[in-house]
């Protein structure tokens, strides 16, 4: 019945899977929403399979490969892809000091061994080996 028309492809099951998903969560938590949501994926499904535009459609489906294999891949690479800039161990180079003085958090270079650290908020300077 396919025939001419455009088909089934990865995209297609995709949906189809994740339509199917969202009925079975809908029996179990009872918001409709879910429901209205799962009707409307079978209905893109439906409507992608029955498509005689088959350029779109495979650039869909390509669009979806490619997020498909950025998320698997990334998964796969460890944690790293994932962590913000803002997450990251404090190993890049810096390290934190306390200023003796005023307590003010101050960041040096590490490996630069003993060095003057001149307190930008008391302006008062102490010693350290970093
Ligand atoms: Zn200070």
């Amino acid at each position: 019945m396919f025939n001419g028309r455009y088909g089934m492809d990865e995209l297609g099951r995709f949906m189809l899977i994740v339509s199917a998903a969202l009925m079975v969560l809908n029996i179990f938590v009872g918001i409709r929403a879910l429901w209205v949501a799962a009707v409307i994926l079978l209905i893109l499904v439906y409507s992608r399979a029955f498509s005689r535009f088959y350029d779109k459609r495979r650039a869909e489906n390509m669009k979806y490969l490619e997020m498909k294999s950025k998320f698997t891949s990334g998964k796969t690479g460890g944690a790293g892809g994932f962590s913000k800039p803002g997450s990251k161990p404090k190993n890049d180079g810096k390290r934190v000091l306390i200023c003796p003085y005023c307590k003010e958090k101050l960041r040096v270079p590490v490996g630069a061994g003993k060095i003057k650290i001149n307190c930008p908020h008391c302006h008062n300077q102490f010693e350290e080996t970093v």
